[in-house]
């Protein structure tokens, strides 16, 4: 008798994973593993040692950096092998239309992740999408651009991966409330005053997932739960209306759809994003994975609450900016990636990320009336500026 090997049910044989030294780029790689994936194109910044060691497991046909000089420092350490490095954002787009990849992982941090989004739907290839930022940025041109090219999009943050799944249950014109749960972070239920005084030792130790720093400092201040409203928007077609956020300490139930006839439909699993990339890879079907199963009866309680939007007000201010529109999410992401930086440098406090990023949207926020790539990605660069301008000045 011949066994099924369920592990590799649905996989792409080949598979291109960008931002590759990142959490969940190293993630998706632990899946290319267990299920025997070609890996193809392997992209990064700046790591061009880690990239050098995934190089030589994987021996992929193209390796990208980011940055020039880390291509010219990843080219001489692969001098002894057949693997092709090259360098910088339009090499990267190239190289998606170059490889032979038929599943691309976008797990590139921040804007920077949004050209290999649209290079990877104009290449036609299943797009397994992490990049948050790519739908955050310019959602609707995504959107738009997939439909006309007729690319999946198969979202591999855990959240839209639940929504993803439990809208299997019903119908579009079915759906009433998109449930996005959160696990509120290190700290949920602190006051505006116990927050003044937080560390970014503190910030970064995240209660449920282990995951980079950026993300894990948008998790604690709720800004990762807006950027993940404005992205469930786009890529599920609602009203900000629909999607509505609770909190869960847990992170056992991911995310839930809530029907017409009051059917909540939730995937729960264990908090590991390795199932989440490789739904991505293998739907519609499921493959066998490495995650450990979820074991209900040790399970204990759930607990849910409602967001604090008063002492973590980036949530509601990601409502304001996807209901504006145009290139306002893109001025709130650019901000917040330049108060990060700062946060993460110790050059900001935990609650000057808010006030940064409120600032510089107020003052741009005309910017709601753009819709063109290129005016977005100019507002991108302007907000970018004036986030800047308002550190020195606020330093000074
Ligand atoms: P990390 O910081 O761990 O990794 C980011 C990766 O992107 C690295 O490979 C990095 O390369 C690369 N990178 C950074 N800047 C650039 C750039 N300018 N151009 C090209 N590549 C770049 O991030 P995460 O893995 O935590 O997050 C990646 C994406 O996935 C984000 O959009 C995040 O919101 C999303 N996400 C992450 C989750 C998680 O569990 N971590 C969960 C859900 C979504 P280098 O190492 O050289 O700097």
């Amino acid at each position: 008798m011949m066994l099924t090997d369920t592990k590799r049910n649905g996989m792409p044989k080949i598979a291109a994973v960008l931002g590759a030294t990142g959490s969940v780029g190293r993630q998706a790689l632990d899946v290319a593993r267990h299920a025997d994936i070609r890996v193809d194109l392997l992209s990064a910044n700046r790591d061009a040692a880690g990239m050098e060691a995934l190089a030589r497991e994987f021996l992929p046909t193209y390796c990208v950096m980011a940055d020039e000089a880390a291509a010219k420092d990843l080219r001489l350490r692969l001098a002894d092998t057949e693997v092709c490095v090259l360098g910088g954002a339009s090499d990267l787009t190239e190289s998606i239309a170059m490889s032979k990849a038929e599943t691309v992982v976008n797990a590139v941090l921040g804007a920077a992740g949004l050209a290999p989004t649209l290079a990877t739907i104009d290449a036609g290839k299943r797009l397994a999408l992490s990049n948050k930022e790519s739908l955050v940025v310019a959602g609707e041109l995504v959107m738009g651009r997939a439909r006309e090219k007729k690319t999946e999009i198969i979202p591999v943050d855990s959240e839209h991966s639940a929504i993803f799944q439990s809208l299997q249950a019903g119908r579009a014109s079915e759906v009433r409330n998109l449930w996005l749960t959160a696990s509120g972070g290190p700290f949920f239920g602190k006051s505006r005053a116990e927050l003044a005084s937080v560390t970014l030792q503190q910030t970064l130790a995240h209660p449920t997932w282990k995951m980079g720093a950026k993300i894990t400092v948008d998790s604690a201040d709720m800004m990762n739960k807006g950027f993940e409203v404005i992205e469930a928007v786009h890529l599920f077609g609602v009203k900000p209306s629909q999607v509505r956020v609770v909190v869960h300490r847990e992170s056992i139930i991911h995310s839930a759809v809530e029907y017409i006839d009051g059917a909540v439909i939730a995937e729960m699993s264990l908090p590991d994003m390795r199932m989440c990339v490789q739904y991505a890879m293998s739907y519609p079907e499921r493959a066998s994975g490495v995650c450990a199963p979820l074991d209900l009866a040790t399970m204990g309680e759930l607990h849910f609450a409602a967001p604090d939007s008063e002492n973590f007000p980036l949530l509601p201010l990601a409502y304001r900016a996807v209901l504006a529109g145009g290139a306002l999410p893109a001025v709130l992401n650019a901000a917040n990636e330049v108060a990060v930086a700062a946060f993460l440098s110790e050059k900001l406090s935990f609650l000057g990320i808010g006030e940064l990023v409120g600032e510089t949207v107020e003052k741009l926020s005309f910017s709601q009336n753009e819709h063109t790539l290129e005016g977005i990605l100019n507002y991108d660069t302007e907000a970018r500026r004036e986030a800047a301008a308002l550190l020195s000045k606020n330093k000074g």
